[in-house]
């Protein structure tokens, strides 16, 4: 058995889901469609970070290969109620979470490859590749018009990388039909045009990157209401996906801690949480906000609150008027104005 064939089968056997092996040389292509999508969505630069994950051996001048593996999330169960408001990546999130089985995974088939005698790179956030190029390069899946990659059970995957220090190569042929050929629903899902056309997303129109940003910026009316529901990330075009569909009925395991904090996912709970909650309780696990724009959490769960119709009453408002933060404070006045 070759050591590529190993590193595979140790893989399926720590329980990942699927494991490829690809040169570095293979994420070349990557940039040329960074730079495809950039000048179809020119508002869009903050793109320009990721061009680096094409030049692996800047980074890492002793790479001689990416391994990658995907995890497949739909084993867990969803808890019912507020976690509807939150992408299921985000719900089912081991990065930063060692309780998490794929953390442990992660950590097991890490310790494998270094008792290889190997050098080996990993980093689970950002990661030290572009996962999705890499995982599609590596033959575990094929990137549909959403962006997402999808592997046989659908796009819901964790996908994770290491750079090695030896030159290996192991292709996977994962089969997949190719999205119907007039296909769309993933685009028309898309509450705010991001998705505006096939492999084409405007990152700063996205409701994930939205609910997600570290910017002092809060947002106008009519994005507000496109935001719809989501509170913390969107996944509204890879839930209308006829690729996706029926993907979570088998989920059976309970994902650690999730049904716990399940409560804490309510938005008018979140709304009275205290900064101090909001950053012991929610901030460990859903960690794209970070300390100093916490307020968002209130501006989000407000947001879904406003447009479930359900304002909360003048004495949670009065009460929110004297909330810490100014954006806060800002969004309730002019509620109270209305
Ligand atoms: S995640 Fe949501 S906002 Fe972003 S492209 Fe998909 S549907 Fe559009
Ligand atoms: S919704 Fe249709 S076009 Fe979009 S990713 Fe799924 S199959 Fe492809």
């Amino acid at each position: 058995m070759s050591k590529a064939q190993e590193i595979r089968d140790r893989g399926l056997a720590l329980g990942l889901s699927s494991v490829g092996i690809i040169r570095p040389e293979a994420m070349a292509g990557y940039a040329g469609r960074v730079l495809e999508r950039l000048a179809r969505t020119p508002g869009a630069a903050m793109l320009n970070n990721f061009l680096g994950f094409s030049r692996t051996r800047e980074a890492w001048p002793w790479a001689g290969a990416i391994v990658v593996a995907t995890l497949d999330l739909t084993r867990y169960a969803l808890p019912p109620g507020p976690a509807r408001h939150f992408g299921k990546h985000y719900l089912l999130d081991s990065r930063r979470n060692p309780a998490a089985p794929e953390a442990k995974r992660i950590a097991a088939f890490t310790a494998f490859l270094e008792g290889l005698g190997l050098r080996v790179a990993h980093d689970e956030h950002p990661g030290v590749t572009a996962m999705r190029w890499a995982a599609m390069s590596a033959g575990l899946g094929r990137v549909r018009r959403n962006n997402f990659l999808y592997g046989p059970n659908g796009s819901f995957l964790a996908i994770a990388a290491w750079i090695i220090d030896q030159e290996l190569e192991l292709v996977g042929d994962v089969p997949q039909r190719p999205c119907p050929e007039n296909c769309d629903r993933c685009a028309k899902a898309c509450p705010t045009g991001a998705l505006s056309a096939p492999f084409t997303m405007d990152l700063t129109q996205c409701v994930s990157l939205l609910t997600t940003s570290n910017s002092g910026r809060t947002h106008g009316a009519r994005t507000r209401r496109d935001i719809g529901l989501w509170l913390y990330g969107c996944d509204a075009c890879q839930d209308a996906c006829p690729h996706n569909h029926g993907v979570w009925a088998h989920g059976r395991e309970d994902f650690p801690g999730l049904a716990a904090l399940a409560p804490s996912l309510e938005p008018l709970r979140i709304l009275l949480m205290d900064y101090g909650e909001i950053a012991s309780v929610l901030a460990p696990k859903f960690f794209y906000l970070r300390p100093e724009f916490l307020w968002r959490w209130k501006l989000n769960a407000l947001n879904v609150l406003e447009n479930l119709g359900q304002i909360p009453g003048r004495e949670t408002l009065a009460l929110l008027s004297r909330d810490e933060s100014p954006q806060v404070r800002e969004a309730v006045a002019g509620l109270l104005a209305a």
